[in-house]
């Protein structure tokens, strides 16, 4: 039963196979027995999940339907949960209990899906590796001795270990498609203000997004279509109409203009890689895709803007968490000062106290002009450079991660190595972009992404290409040993 996606359960969801609860048990029994491997859960909701499943098996029995009716999911630890711990994986937060539903959470449970959980995540989203979670490092499904990539790590080792069909996620600088890539998903990060971020904590406003971690194009259609959608309580959430993601998934490629940037295929990408990327390639022109090489001349810049913008942000956007308003209070504060150094000393880790630094330093006086400034100008080459791209080609093709799943602990003295990682996916974020990752092969028995890019509101090209893909193609297929 735990092998079958969103869009299999459905069907045997309206079948009357069995019942959602029946499903809900399996899988929470599932998750208890496993997830003591991965680490992927920072808080399991089985009452909330039996009398979601119950509530859906009678809206079923009433006559209801709907792909997402009595689906079992689990939500990236970040996104606000009424009366349920939402910690964003940091002991500042450790007893935070949200008193709203983000939209997200909102919307998908008025579809009838059912949460399991939250999933463990790197510290205010703040990595690759899903290691900077003060609830401890999650491990890779396909070898635990790796990581599952980050920062929303945990639900995506929790979806690629079959402990569940698809989790919410969200994409600062690559973590819906970076942890996708490093442990055989498909994961899509929508265009910036597809779907809403209130209730959503902010790590980097201007560049978060939520979106869905799957095994297949099919389900993140599926997930994709309950989270999308214009909110007024979000200032930059869109007033589009969200598309038929469903329906698009068999458009023909006939023609489809495939871009490859030249700029890709550079020193820094393991040359197995780059093969599997290209047998991708092939398999997308038997589909009847036409190559063409761009190119993205800005995208060296990209790495040093991004990690001037995405620090100045979230020192702007943590400051909430000071003891007073929000978060972790230390013991007996001598004065008010003390109160404000203890308890943000106290509840943030090391990686996120880097971040406030360098983010408060990029925007003091002095520097602000120097740093802040000249990354947003980089940041709009950037965007250029994908109009530009996008004038000749339909989508862009690479890479999603210069390197499978590193080791646990292998960059944890070198940030800046962890930070060279993101190179493929950031520039999507800074350009506020589609972008989706898919599993295309692997290499030493670690999966391997490859991510594709659209202009804006395309997030249907994506999941139809995606779709046609794994139609011809079994590596999505493949599950994890042991699992
Ligand atoms: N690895 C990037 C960072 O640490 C992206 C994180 C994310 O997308 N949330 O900032």
């Amino acid at each position: 039963m735990h092998q079958m996606t969103l869009a299999e359960i459905a069907r045997g969801l309206a079948d009357k196979k069995f019942s959602s609860e029946e499903l809900t048990k399996v899988l929470l029994a599932r998750i208890t027995q496993l997830d003591p491997q991965l680490n992927s859960f920072i808080s399991l909701t089985e009452e909330l999940a039996l009398e979601q499943a119950k509530a859906a098996d009678a809206r079923r029995a009433n006559g209801e339907s709907g792909a997402l009716l009595g689906a079992p999911i689990a939500h990236k630890d970040l996104f606000c949960t009424q009366g349920i711990r939402t910690s964003c994986g940091s002991k500042m937060l450790d007893n935070f209990k949200a008193p709203y539903d983000a939209t997200v959470v909102a919307k998908l449970a008025a579809a009838g899906a059912v949460t399991l959980g939250k999933t463990n995540m790197d510290e205010f989203a703040m990595g690759s590796a899903n290691e900077s979670s003060w609830y401890g490092a999650v491990k890779n499904p396909w070898n635990l001795e790796h990581v599952p990539g980050g920062s929303s790590g945990g639900s995506a080792a929790a979806v690629a270990a079959r402990l569940l069909p698809a989790a919410t996620a969200t994409d600062t600088g690559g973590s819906i498609r970076q942890p996708a890539a490093f442990t055989n998903l498909t994961g899509l990060k929508p265009t910036y203000g597809r779907v809403s971020r209130w209730g959503m904590i902010a790590y980097a406003s201007s560049l978060d997004q939520g979106g869905p971690l799957a095994r297949t194009a099919e389900d993140c259609a599926i997930l994709l279509q309950g989270m999308a959608g214009f909110d007024q309580n979000d200032s930059t959430s869109i007033d589009e109409p969200v598309p038929d993601y469903s329906a698009s998934l068999n458009t023909s490629l006939q023609g489809l203009r495939i871009g490859v940037p030249k700029e890709y295929f550079s020193a820094g990408l393991d040359p197995r890689i780059a093969e599997l990327i290209q047998n991708s390639i092939k398999e997308l022109q038997k589909l009847g895709a036409v190559i063409k090489e761009v190119s993205l001349p800005n995208m060296q810049h990209a790495i040093p803007a991004y990690y001037v913008i995405a620090p100045a942000e979230a020192s702007s956007n943590l400051s909430r968490f000071d003891g007073v308003r929000f978060g972790h209070r230390c013991e007996n504060p001598e004065n008010l000062i003390d109160l404000y150094k203890r308890s943000r000393g106290e509840g943030f880790g090391p990686e996120v106290q880097r971040r406030i630094m360098v983010g408060a330093y990029a925007l003091s006086a002095g520097y602000y002009d120097a740093y802040y400034l000249k990354a947003q100008k980089i940041r709009r080459l950037v965007k250029n450079d994908f109009m530009a791209a996008f004038n000749e080609v339909d989508i862009i093709l690479g890479p999603t991660t210069p390197n499978p799943a590193w080791k646990l602990g292998a960059k944890n003295s070198d940030p800046v190595a962890a930070y060279l990682e993101d190179v493929y996916t950031i520039t999507a974020n800074l350009a506020g972009l589609p972008g989706l990752s898919m599993p295309a092969g692997f290499v030493d028995g670690l999966p391997v992404g490859v991510q594709l890019l659209a202009p804006y509101f395309q997030e249907g090209r994506l999941l139809n290409v995606a779709h046609q893909y794994q139609l011809n193609t079994d590596w999505h297929t493949r599950t994890p040993t042991g699992f």
